[in-house]
């Protein structure tokens, strides 16, 4: 038998000991259900929702027929999935204070048989919404972060432009449910203008987000003259659009769409996946078109008990997102948003998912974790400690797998007297 040397004989018995860090979650991922292994079952719902509302596979790659097909009665939801007793009860009474509507494309990711499903959790209304003593209607308090038009202005080099209040679809866990109200309302254009024109005379500004509700609920046409008109203040450098259509509508992400972006780079795109169901062929298409037009995609996930505050999940959910070029960017945990706040978790929750992250996967699936300071005090991020101590010249840290170690400080030299 060849000999092996000593340095070959470290390696092996290192990569043994991190093939055990893997093996639980190499274990549970099994058991985790992915938007990507679902299709044949996503196809059949697909197949079935057609039926229900006499409609063919071109209306449903037809994001207008998506939007103006979305599901806001119960009965139809019925024929669609098998909704509980408790579930139809739930709905006529939440739907009386709080707006619910669904794409067609969404209800197609549902499990018909389990109320617990991420994605019937995070679409269909449930009675525990009408019980919450605990939330805000507005925690960040961005009715006071309103200098001009729809703007919202936390920083001082950037801010948020609202353009509408509608959405592919209104989820449970939404943390601007006050601007959803009952009815669709795009901003008007004199609200537009406002916002532009503070853009414009405001120089310090070098980063604008067009948010909601979600933007891409406007037509291309609308969509270019806001773009094109922050596109030409020199001091913009670049735009950002939040968005969840690659989520809730994908079709949405038309050819003429992303051709329409091509012209306004640099645009980057937010979009906000929270469960790896979600992940699917025709997100993955639409997030696809988007980078290959150029535009870079980042994920904004919300910590959402009962959907994924759990380690293995996200660990996955992250995984998932950069299989399909959309790196994950970061992970909010949930504000006390009245009818809400059944969703939230502990600070914990996020912390313990971020100790199991950090080493275990690549840096590329590490999103931050941030709690947005009440009242728009900002975006803070929080992370386990992985400095233990200090010293005069030296550090004490701890790695990912807990073990710790001295770290020698040098002090910053001048280096223009050394050079
Ligand atoms: S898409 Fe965004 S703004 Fe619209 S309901 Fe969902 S979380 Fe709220």
């Amino acid at each position: 038998m060849a000999k092996i040397s000593k340095q070959r004989e470290e390696s092996l018995k290192r990569a043994d000991e991190l093939k055990r860090t893997i093996d639980d979650y190499l274990n549970i991922r099994k058991s985790i259900p992915k938007g990507l292994d679902l299709e044949n079952e996503y196809q059949k719902n697909k197949n079935h929702i057609l039926k229900v509302l006499d409609a063919n596979e071109e209306n449903w790659n037809d994001y207008k027929w998506q939007l103006k097909n979305r599901v806001s009665d119960i009965e139809t939801l019925n024929r669609m999935i098998n909704l509980t007793e408790k579930e139809i009860d739930s709905i006529r009474k939440v739907g009386e204070q709080y707006r619910w509507s669904i794409s067609p494309y969404y209800v197609s990711l549902m499990d018909k048989y389990d109320k617990y499903d991420a994605i019937r959790m995070l679409s269909i209304p449930s009675s525990i919404e009408l019980i919450d003593e605990l939330g805000d209607s507005d925690p960040m308090g961005e009715e006071f972060t309103n200098p001009a038009g729809t703007i919202t202005r936390r920083y001082p080099d950037r801010l948020i432009i609202n353009v509408t209040n509608e959405c592919a679809m209104y989820c449970r866990h939404c943390q601007r449910r006050r601007n959803i109200g009952q009815t669709d309302n795009h901003t008007n254009t004199q609200l537009i203008q406002e916002s532009i024109d503070y853009v414009k005379e405001n120089e310090e500004i070098r980063d604008v987000l067009i948010t909601g509700g979600d933007p891409l609920t406007l037509s291309n046409d609308r969509l270019e003259w806001i773009i094109k008109s922050l596109y030409e203040i020199e001091h913009v450098e670049y735009i950002r659009i939040g968005t969840r259509t690659p989520v809730t509508m994908p079709q949405r992400i038309t050819d003429e769409f992303v051709n329409m972006l091509k012209k306004y780079h640099p645009i980057y795109i937010n979009t906000h996946f929270n469960h790896p169901k979600e992940v699917t062929r025709e997100s993955k298409e639409a997030c696809e078109k988007l980078a290959n037009a150029g535009v870079p995609l980042g994920n904004q996930a919300v910590l959402l008990n009962g959907i994924n505050n759990d380690k293995y999940i996200m660990r996955l959910l992250n995984q998932e997102l950069l299989k399909i070029r959309v790196r994950p960017y970061y992970i909010f945990h949930a504000k006390h948003v009245k009818g809400t706040t059944h969703f939230n978790t502990s600070v914990d929750d996020g912390i313990e998912i971020m100790e199991y992250l950090r080493g275990y996967t690549s840096g590329m699936a590490i999103p931050t974790y941030i709690i947005n300071a009440p009242k728009g005090h900002g975006k803070t991020p929080i992370l386990p400690e992985y400095l233990i101590s200090r010293g005069k010249d030296y550090i004490l840290i701890r790695t990912w797998e807990g073990k710790t170690y001295k770290y020698e400080n040098h002090q910053t030299i001048d280096i223009k007297e050394v050079y």
